[in-house]
C-alpha cells in the first residue's frame, strides 16, 4: 500500500520563528531608545507583540503578510500610550518595514533543517506520495519552497490563509487513512487536526509561537508518533507500517 505524507513547512522543514524573534529583539531595542526606563521587559514586550499578532489573525480570519508588521506598529502605539508619549509617524513606518522584512527571501535561502532532503528522497524513492500543506501568504510561502529547492518535491503546494478540516480532507483525497501521515511541529495546526480527520500524525515539536500554544494537549495519543527531529524520520519510516502501535505516544508514555 502506498503511503501519503502531508508535510507542514514552517518549523517542520525550515526554521521560521527565529526570523520573528530577531525582529522582536530589534523592536525592543528601538523601544528602549524611545521610552528609556518606561519600556517593559523584553519578555513582556514580546508577549504584547504576539498577542496583538494573534488578535489580528483572528480579526482577519487568516495569516496575511502585513499582520506581524502591524502588530509591531500597534504595540508601539500601546507603549506610547503607557508612557504618555506622542506616536511618531516616522517611527510607525520604520517599524512597519522592520516587520515586513520577515519576508525577505535571504532569511529563508538554504535553511532546510538537517535531514530533510534525505527524508524526502527516501519517501519519494519508495514510491510514496509527498504533499505539502502550509499556511501563510501565497507568494511568500511559495518563495520559501522555491529558495530551498522544495518545489521539486512539492510541485503543487497547498497554501492557505488558515488551515481547516475541509482543506485537509481535500489533500487526503480518499487515501487510506492508516496510510496517510501528517508531519508537523504544531499540536494545534498539525497534530490534532490530523487525528480529527482520522489520519495519523507525526509530531516533531519545535519553536512554537504563542498562537500555536492555544490548545489543550494532544487529543489522540494512539494516533500520534513523536520524533525529536525530522532526521529521525529516516530511522522511523521503515517501521511505520509494521510497528506503528508500539511507536505511538499512547504506548511510549505507558
Ligand atoms: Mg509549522
Amino acid at each position: 500500500m502506498i503511503n501519503k505524507f502531508i508535510f507542514d513547512l514552517d518549523g517542520t522543514l525550515i526554521p521560521c520563528e527565529p526570523h520573528y524573534q530577531r525582529r522582536i529583539n530589534t523592536f525592543w531595542t528601538l523601544m528602549d531608545s524611545e521610552f528609556k526606563d518606561d519600556v517593559p521587559t523584553v519578555l513582556l514586550v514580546a508577549d504584547m507583540v504576539e498577542k496583538e499578532n494573534g488578535r489580528l489573525i483572528d480579526e482577519r480570519g487568516g495569516f496575511e503578510e502585513d499582520i506581524f508588521a502591524l502588530s509591531l506598529v500597534n504595540t508601539y502605539a500601546a507603549l506610547s500610550k503607557m508612557a504618555s508619549s506622542a506616536v511618531s509617524e516616522t517611527r510607525k513606518d520604520q517599524l512597519f518595514w522592520l516587520g515586513m522584512s520577515v519576508w525577505d527571501p535571504e532569511n529563508y535561502e538554504h535553511t532546510l533543517l538537517p535531514g530533510v532532503i534525505e527524508v524526502l528522497d527516501m519517501i519519494k524513492g519508495n514510491g510514496d506520495m509527498l504533499k505539502i500543506y502550509t499556511k501563510g501568504p501565497k507568494k511568500h510561502q511559495r518563495m520559501k519552497l522555491e529558495v530551498n529547492g522544495l518545489l521539486e518535491y512539492f510541485p503543487h503546494p497547498f497554501i492557505t490563509r488558515m488551515k481547516n478540516a475541509s482543506q485537509l480532507d481535500t489533500i487526503v483525497d480518499g487515501h487510506d487513512k492508516d496510510h496517510t501521515y501528517k508531519v508537523g511541529n504544531s499540536v494545534r495546526s498539525d497534530v490534532n487536526p490530523a487525528t480529527a480527520a482520522g489520519i495519523r500524525a507525526i509530531y516533531i515539536p519545535r519553536e512554537e509561537w504563542l498562537y500555536e500554544q492555544g490548545h489543550n494537549g494532544i487529543e489522540r495519543k494512539d494516533r500520534v508518533v513523536r520524533l525529536e527531529s525530522i532526521r529521525d524520520l529516516q530511522r522511523t519510516y521503515p517501521l511505520l507500517d509494521t510497528e506503528w502501535d508500539s511507536l505511538t505516544l499512547a504506548r511510549q508514555e505507558k
